[in-house]
């Protein structure tokens, strides 16, 4: 190990200069590091052709051969070094245009060279331009014949003579070095004969020198599998530890509040899912260790009335909850929406966000702390410090991908003597692979059923040709009673919208009013520019059947519930992402009327905003157009994995290697049902892994 913490300035023909370049450029400051910096891909080299068989225009190909004669051809531009070459099968030219006297200068007559490159046509022959070419000898014969490593640069690197063949050159000399020495081990011996994987140092060498395809398969496959098992080993060590040392609060009761509500205030039979996750919720808090909970569920599945319950289990058993919400439209909406479903059962529930303020503050921190407000409910406000309860026992997230882990923590904090029950509730619905990793440390639950009597939402593509119809049909459905969303793009994150983005909104409203006009229509218009009591007052008309229309940007995108909203129509669909697609259009479909989705996008469509606009014509499973998202843009780029470690991961890649995921972490809860604390000396490398990892030494790897 130590020897592969050598600093990289140690390595042969690294120096000084290089060395900083690695280490302000690439991140790599020692040996393990220089190892640790994988190829991206290949050049296959596996074979030589034969120059009579190489007929395929664009082809990569390798001859062995010798140089015949080199002369010089055309003029001005035009010039070039023509080099006939020769196999044992015919010949070819490599054509070069520049560096002309210095290729001739290299290049000797009859020796035997080995040429790479590109083959193009020429008339009816084919030549390579500019070729890598290079003398056989004994040394290079077997590189030769391989599959030749491309690494990742950067433009200053590049400049320097360390671009992707600078650092092959380095890796070559690493490579010697680390040939004869000891490499750690990480797994046990069990493991790899069982996974077939090779073991870590002949990985670690084959990955960038492979001899072969397949030995590159091995090498991937026992990097990935290393790579990912180490990940769900921490996550479920985490989990174990903090279900076994944690103590949670203890709700043994179902008392008055949950029977009552249940009873008496419930309009609707909850779903079989809901029952079940309510049952999975209850089990957690009843028995004394810490739940720590993801419920997932599509828009409109039913997830805030389990959240209310599990809040009332805790007000059965004499603590205080609260419910974070990431809007203040929408923490609004939790708060009236509650207090009418708890009105008449002695619960005090209060609402807290930024705009409250002043005296008003004041009085509700100090109902707060002295144990009044039985619920609070709010906006991010709820996690500042100056916010105290007097026992809180269940803290409930709603819309968790709009917050960050930081924030989550913060809540573990609001607990008196030890931390609340957390829920955190998606309606993001997140790949099973990703899950798994972003929360591999929580318990998750999953509302897989939607409430009855709701009809799949049709969703149409249209365009502007097609707009006057779109028009028409919206007048259908308001003349039926219903309600419109038009939403245009906001691609901003925050409540904050770029001046263009508010302009085509305004536009829109304009044309709308046109065609739309009063008295007979009103329109509402929402945007995060307004002040919030504007904002308010333009989603309360809207909510009351006061407005038939409103035009928005995506501040309505999270959370909102108007159940006579049965049409949604997306404006420039294809500057939208999947998953804000599939989450605007949750927001109709959720009363009992036929609801409609209409994508209007211009004409031209790049391929990712045609299989966007496709998929979601195609389906209304929120978990499906999830994987289709993870497919398009990577799993480092789905909201809410840049705070985590997923994005850090070398090898794996979690939307292709969801095979391997599973294996590593049905191995890891095994390996760790088996012997917690990997005391066992089969386990004695995971566990010195672990430790050199959590001291941060190892360098090996940058999980999380
Ligand atoms: P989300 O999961 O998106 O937060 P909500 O909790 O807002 O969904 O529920 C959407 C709508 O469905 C609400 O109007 C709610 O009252 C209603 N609802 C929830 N559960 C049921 C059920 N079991 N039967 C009928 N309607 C339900
Ligand atoms: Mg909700």
């Amino acid at each position: 190990m130590s020897d592969l913490q050598t600093k990289i300035e140690f390595l042969k023909s690294v120096g000084p200069q290089r060395a900083d370049l690695l280490k302000t450029e690439l991140g790599v400051f020692t040996f393990a590091d220089l190892l640790m910096h994988f190829p991206f891909r290949y050049v296959d080299k596996t074979r030589f052709h034969k120059i009579r068989d190489s007929r395929e225009e664009g082809a990569n190909v390798q001859f062995k051969g010798t140089i015949r004669r080199m002369e010089p051809a055309g003029e001005g531009r035009k010039m070039r070094l023509v080099v006939k070459f020769k196999d044992d099968t015919g010949f070819i030219d490599l054509v070069f245009f520049r560096g002309i006297s210095w290729v001739q200068k290299k290049l000797v007559v009859g020796v035997e060279y080995v040429v790479y490159g590109k083959l193009s046509k020429f008339g009816s022959n084919f030549n390579i331009v500019h070729p890598e070419i290079e003398p056989v000898s004994e040394a290079n014969l077997e590189e030769a014949l391989s599959l030749e490593p491309v690494y990742s640069s950067t433009g200053k690197m590049d400049g320097k003579g360390m671009g992707t063949k600078g650092i092959l050159k380095l890796q070559k000399i690493l490579h010697n070095q680390l040939k004869n020495m000891e490499m750690p081990e990480t797994l046990p011996d069990y493991l790899m004969e069982k996974m077939r994987i090779p073991n870590r140092k002949t990985a670690m060498l084959d990955i960038h020198f492979p001899k072969d395809n397949e030995t590159l398969k091995l090498a991937r496959n026992r990097l990935k599998f290393e790579e990912l098992f180490f990940l769900q080993l921490r996550l479920l060590q985490i989990r174990s530890r903090r279900k076994h040392q944690l103590k949670g609060h203890v709700f043994e009761k179902v008392g008055e509040h949950f029977t009552r509500f249940y009873n008496e205030k419930l309009e609707f039979e909850l779903t079989g899912a809901q029952k079940r996750v309510i049952k999975e919720i209850r089990n957690d808090m009843g028995r004394g260790i810490h739940m720590n909970r993801l419920l997932q569920g599509d828009v409109g599945s039913g997830k805030t009335v389990v959240g209310l319950l599990s809040m009332l289990l805790a007000l059965d058993n004499g603590f205080q909850a609260c419910m974070m919400a990431p809007t203040e439209i929408l923490a609004q909406q939790h708060y009236s929406s509650m207090t009418e479903s708890l009105s008449g059962l002695d619960i005090q529930v209060a609402f807290l966000s930024g705009s409250v303020k002043g005296k008003k503050r004041k009085k509700l921190l100090e109902l707060l702390k002295e144990g009044t407000i039985d619920i609070l409910i709010g906006t991010h406000a709820l996690i500042e410090d100056w916010v105290e309860f007097k026992n809180i026992g269940l803290a409930i997230i709603d819309e968790q991908h709009r917050f960050g882990v930081a924030q989550r923590a913060q809540l573990w904090k609001k607990g008196n003597i030890s931390p609340p029950h957390v829920l955190v509730m998606t309606a993001t619905p997140i790949p099973r692979t990703l899950a798994m990793t972003l929360y591999g440390d929580l318990d998750i639950s999953v509302i897989d059923e939607m409430p009855p009597g709701r009809k799949e939402i049709k969703t149409l593509h249209k365009n502007e040709t097609n707009r006057m119809r779109v028009f028409g049909f919206m007048r259908e459905q308001i003349k039926a009673g219903r309600q419109i969303y038009v939403v245009y793009p906001l691609i901003e994150e925050s409540d904050y919208e770029p001046l263009e983005d508010l302009n085509n909104l305004m536009e829109g409203h304009e044309a709308i009013s046109k065609d739309f006009p009063p008295p007979e229509y009103q329109i509402s218009i929402l945007h995060g520019r307004m002040k919030p009591a504007d904002k308010d007052f333009e989603m309360q008309r809207f909510m009351k059947g006061e407005t038939q229309i409103m035009v928005a940007t995506t501040v309505i995108e999270v959370g909102v519930n108007v159940p006579n909203a049965s049409v949604m129509v997306i404006e420039n669909t294809e500057r939208f992402g999947l998953s804000q697609l599939h989450q605007l259009r949750g927001r109709v479909g959720r009363g009992a009327e036929q609801s409609y989705c209409i994508l209007m996008s211009s004409f031209k469509l790049s391929n990712d905003a045609r299989t966007r606009i496709q998929t979601m014509c195609g389906t209304n499973n929120g978990f499906e157009i999830a994987e289709v998202d993870m497919q398009l843009r990577g799993a480092g780029n789905i909201e809410g994995t840049q705070q985590s470690g997923v994005i850090s991961l070398r090898m794996a890649d979690l939307a292709k290697d969801g095979r391997i995921l599973q294996t590593a972490r049905e191995i890891a809860a095994r390996i760790l049902d088996d012997d917690p604390k990997l005391e066992k000396s089969i386990h004695a490398r995971l566990k010195a892994y672990l430790e050199s990892e959590k001291k941060g030494k190892s360098g090996w790897s940058r999980i999380s």
